[in-house]
């Protein structure tokens, strides 16, 4: 379950965070994640709750988010959104459907911190 080794990054980040801000609690965190990133959210949910269980993190809402797959076509070079096979994504404007460019949809970060 590779959510397990995102949660301990995820809340390694949010240590990291609450140092340089000098804050004790998390309230809420809110991260965005690519509809390819292979994020299972229920999953990191999980994962999330069991890494800070009887930590000073203990109670907080993890939000998630998605970014939907944007990618720029290689025979129109215009801007569209997939679904979600990256291999095979046909472009809205002209048809094509190999080789375009991904924009976004693989990335993972952290939007938002709620602290006290
Ligand atoms: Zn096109």
């Amino acid at each position: 379950m590779h959510e397990m080794s995102i949660a301990q990054s995820l809340i390694r980040i949010i240590e990291q965070e609450m140092v340089r801000n000098r804050v004790d609690r998390l309230v809420r965190v809110k991260i965005s994640y690519g509809r390819i990133s292979a994020i299972v959210p229920e999953a990191l949910q999980t994962a999330f709750q069991a890494l800070t269980h009887n930590t000073h993190l203990e109670g907080a809402v993890l939000e998630t988010s998605e970014i939907p797959l944007r990618a720029k076509c290689r025979s129109c070079f215009r801007e569209f959104s997939g679904g979600d096979d990256l291999f095979v994504m046909t472009c809205s404007h002209c048809g094509a459907e190999f080789g375009h460019e991904i924009i976004s949809g693989k990335e993972m970060f952290v939007e938002e911190l709620e602290v006290e």
